[in-house]
């Protein structure tokens, strides 16, 4: 099946199906339907399992959501200075903007995990992001007042979804939806791949999963979790069907200051990169969920993100973090209990991890 992937291509994602971690499928099975392409910074893959899943679906599907990938970077790409979120960026305090229906809807989504996080997750971290020089790709290590500076620049916007109308309090206030919009986006592509008629399907933008019905011959499809410390690696393996996950890892991107790396993630709470955990991967029914709230679990670090897992919001939410090591101990994972019978460490990482269910 998909097991003859070239290796470069499993180095690219931060979660995939479990034919990579099993070595062996059964010859009767017909191989799915695969396209992959480079989109939004990152690769974005779809496979088909569906039975008589055809070339010319592939063909129609990876049209359809190519054209969803492409969509949501013009709206939200903060790194092209012609997309919707820079000119937003750009604009005068007071002015009244009309978003675009899909920026205005995952702006909505953003602040609702702003709500539910208690700020951990932030659409206006673009102050931080920029001060800490991740747009340049060059790090700067900044000071107290500077820092304080840019979290002053943060939250200062009010955005009505039913007219998508936003004004912004000051000029500098900007918005990053990094965070998010790669979650958004494959929950528009899952819906082009069902108006297709596509049943089991998987969408994967850059380690952001949708798992639609089952792989061929399977029940679900098992997903392999990056291993933080080695990205070409996974370490724990889960099935999924019908539900997305994500993981959000400082591992994926970083500055190098002073030859110590800092990852891309902020900590509203301290203008300073969160560093409390090494990844955090949430599995939920919407990608955009998942993606927002692995974010912002890694954020809030272990302590506050398994207090906000306990509150009644998160009733549907499965989580695996992966705790910083302290000393020379075992790597501990701490997942929901409802994966109890189903996260598995693979053999390899027993004797490294420790994996406790709470
Ligand atoms: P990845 O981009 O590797 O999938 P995430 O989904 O965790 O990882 O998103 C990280 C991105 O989110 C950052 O690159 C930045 O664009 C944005 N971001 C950084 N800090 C925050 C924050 N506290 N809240 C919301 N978004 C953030
Ligand atoms: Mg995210």
């Amino acid at each position: 099946m998909t097991d003859r992937r070239a290796p470069l291509r499993r180095l690219l994602s931060a979660l995939v199906i479990l034919t990579c971690l099993t070595t062996s499928c059964s010859l009767r099975v017909e191989p799915p339907v695969e396209r992959e392409f480079s989109t939004m910074g990152t690769i974005a893959r779809i496979e088909l399992h569906d039975p008589g899943a055809t070339q010319d679906l592939g063909t129609s599907a990876r049209t359809a959501v190519a054209a969803v990938f492409d969509s949501v970077s013009v709206l939200m790409n903060t790194w092209s200075p012609d997309s919707e979120i820079s000119r937003l960026n750009r604009a005068p305090a007071d002015s009244e903007i009309t978003l675009s229906p899909w920026l205005s809807r995952c702006l909505a989504r953003a602040e609702q995990a702003y709500a539910i996080s208690g700020g951990a997750f932030d659409p206006t971290a673009e102050s931080l992001m920029r001060l800490w020089g991740f747009y340049r790709r060059e790090g700067h290590l900044p000071i107290q007042s500077e820092i304080d500076a840019a979290l002053a620049q943060m939250g200062h916007f009010s955005h009505d979804p039913a007219t998508r109308l936003l004004t912004k309090g000051t000029s500098t206030t900007a918005f990053d939806l990094g965070g998010i919009a790669k979650g958004f986006a494959v929950d528009r592509a899952v819906a082009e791949l069902r108006a297709l008629g596509c049943d089991s399907a998987l969408v994967d933008l850059g380690g952001n999963l949708f798992c639609l019905g089952s792989a061929r011959g399977k029940t679900g499809w098992r997903v392999g979790i990056r291993d933080p410390e080695n990205k070409e690696q996974f370490f724990a393996g889960v099935t999924i069907s019908g539900r997305a996950v994500a993981t959000s890892g400082s591992y994926e991107r970083f500055v190098t200051i002073d030859g110590r790396q800092y990852g891309h993630i902020m900590n509203p709470a301290t203008g300073r990169p969160a560093t409390g955990l090494l990844s955090a991967t949430v599995i939920s029914s919407e990608a955009v969920l998942s993606d927002a709230l692995s974010t912002a679990l890694f954020v809030l670090g272990p302590v506050a993100a398994l207090d906000l897992l306990a509150t009644p919001v998160m009733q549907d939410i499965q989580a695996v973090l992966v705790l910083t090591p302290e000393g020379r101990g075992k790597t501990r994972v701490l997942a929901t209990r409802s994966l109890t019978d189903n996260l598995t460490l693979l053999p390899q990482y027993r004797k490294r991890y420790t994996l406790e269910f709470f």
